[in-house]
């Protein structure tokens, strides 16, 4: 985070106010923005994230959802081209009972996967061994997410 910017105490919040090329946020849309998980359970794993701290869909308006919908979309074009994974996961965890790390602020998962990756994932356990940092997978996406905006 770029050290001007308050903290709201919402990550995603602080991410979107932050700006900047060193956050890990690799596309802003007029009302929603795509940022990289800080605890990726594949290479590539992104987020899709309104701009409005809202916790649930039915508090999104319908211009929200389409737009989510639309840059989860767009995200899997980006990782098809980036890292030509087997299949992707999309989804939106809602409460901690459904697996939500963070309650507050909906976001909605968009997780490359491999054939054998969840084996892969059993034998090592907690420990993510990821072959690319993030800041690494940011510069990498940016500009694959622009080429698609325009
Ligand atoms: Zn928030």
């Amino acid at each position: 985070m770029t050290g001007s910017a308050r903290s709201t105490g919402c990550v995603f919040c602080d991410a979107l106010a932050a700006g900047g090329d060193d956050s890990l946020v690799v596309f802003r849309a007029p009302l929603s923005f795509i940022i990289l998980n800080k605890y990726p359970y594949n290479n590539g794993h992104l987020m899709v994230v309104p701009n409005r701290h809202i916790a649930l869909p039915s508090e999104a308006t319908a211009a929200e959802l389409a737009e989510i919908i639309a840059l989860a979309a767009r995200a899997e074009v980006v990782l098809r081209d980036a890292y030509a994974p087997h299949g992707l996961n999309m989804g939106i965890n809602l409460g901690k009972p459904a697996g939500a790390g963070i309650l507050d602020h909906l976001h909605m998962h968009v997780v490359p996967r491999w054939n054998g990756d969840t084996n892969f994932m059993t034998v090592v356990g907690e420990t993510r061994v990821l072959p690319e940092e993030l800041p690494v997978t940011a510069v990498r996406l940016r500009p694959i997410f622009e080429k698609l905006a325009h």
